[in-house]
């Protein structure tokens, strides 16, 4: 492992940058792999609710019972914790929200453990499957895991129930095969496209919305209504989402827009057009929510390769970096010494991000 291990305890600010609860997982899940004890101060300052929200203090618990971690500050609204793991044992867990809190960002917060552990592990999530700020499962399962995956590891997400907010109740089951050392990748250019999907579910509400969402994307792109398709679910509410994939070469991308109370049906599906045709346009092969989840495991494999097994980490070309990714970068460079350097385009409108020990 990497010299950069150490027993000293991090002091994270949880207010840096986008001070958002993606500081609080990434945080357990680095202190996870690097056993390094942390301290978070300021936790969710940049929200309008700060500190633990239910979904933040299941993720904790998850953290501290895959690393048999001693901790303290773990209640909701808590604005500091201390997190000091023992060891990452891998093995079957079940991990519920018990709201609808996204059970998909409790995944975020133990999957890289899970990855790098030294066996494997079967996970049970119960909680919102679908939620607004959070990665939908068909985002984890098409374009995040298949790029996880390339790294060694096999993982494998399944989606038991749906789980839309409020109603929650959903339940995702995850297999995890790791590998000890997450290789890199490159992904710099996407390729030709290979296919298209536009796909709306609803729970529980006239299956109208979902034909109105579709057939307004299809519109917008110019695509070929072949493409697109309405799935009525059940999920233990009301619920709707939609969803326009694109599978290319070398990535596949998933754009979401949630359905919501006070949102027309053609404005979701709108929210969702914006994404697809800044995607489109720039040629990038990584998207803005792939690019800021991508860092971590990319991060891993560079602080593993250290300075003598040979270059790990990885290089890609995504759209000018949000605050959430230049947050994650800052965290990861504090957390792990390692270099992540971002060249922007000559026409401002993609960056390289370059990851390395
Ligand atoms: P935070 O706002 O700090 O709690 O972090 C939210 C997390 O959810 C980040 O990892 C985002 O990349 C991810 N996320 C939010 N919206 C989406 C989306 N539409 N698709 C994929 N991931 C998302």
């Amino acid at each position: 492992m990497n010299s950069m291990c150490s027993d000293e305890l991090l002091w994270i600010d949880g207010s840096q940058g986008e001070g958002g609860g993606q500081i609080v997982r990434s945080s357990l899940g680095l202190s996870l792999v690097t056993g390094r004890p942390i301290r978070i101060d300021n936790i969710r300052a940049g929200r309008k609710k700060p500190g633990l929200m239910r979904q933040h203090l299941t993720a904790v618990n998850a953290a501290s019972e895959v690393g048999a971690a001693r901790i303290s500050g773990a209640k909701i609204g808590s604005r500091a914790l201390a997190f000091e793991p023992q060891a990452v044992t891998p093995g079957e867990y079940r991990f519920s929200v018990g709201t609808a809190g996204s059970a998909t960002l409790v995944l975020q917060t133990v999957l890289p453990a899970l990855l790098v552990a030294e066996g494997p592990s079967k996970l049970t999530l119960e909680g919102g499957t679908h939620n607004r700020w959070a990665p939908p499962f068909e985002f984890l399962q098409r374009a995040y895991l298949p790029l996880v995956n390339r790294m060694g590891p096999r993982v494998e997400a399944t989606l038991e129930r749906y789980g839309f907010y409020p109603a929650g109740g959903g339940r995702i089951s995850v297999t995890i095969q790791p590998s000890g050392d997450l290789q890199g990748f490159d992904l710099v250019e996407r390729g030709e496209f290979v296919r298209r999907q536009v796909r709306a579910l609803v729970s529980n509400l006239p299956r109208h919305i979902g034909d109105r969402e579709v057939n307004e994307i299809i519109a917008k792109m110019n695509w070929d209504g072949k493409v697109a398709r309405v799935d009525e679910v059940d999920g233990q509410g009301p619920g709707n989402v939609v969803f326009a994939e694109i599978e290319s070469e070398h990535v596949t991308e998933v754009f979401v827009g949630f359905g919501r109370i006070g949102a027309r049906a053609e404005q979701v599906a709108r929210e969702v057009v914006r994404d697809l045709r800044d995607y489109v346009k720039t040629e990038v092969p990584v998207g803005s929510y792939l690019a800021d989840q991508l860092l971590l495991p990319l991060g891993i494999s560079a602080w593993q390769s250290g300075s003598d097994q040979g270059e790990r980490g990885g290089t890609f070309r995504t759209l000018p970096l949000t605050m959430h990714s230049t947050t994650h970068i800052e965290i990861l460079r504090q957390f792990l010494g390692i270099t992540i350097d971002v060249d922007a385009a000559d026409d401002n409108r993609s960056v390289t991000v370059r990851v390395g020990p």
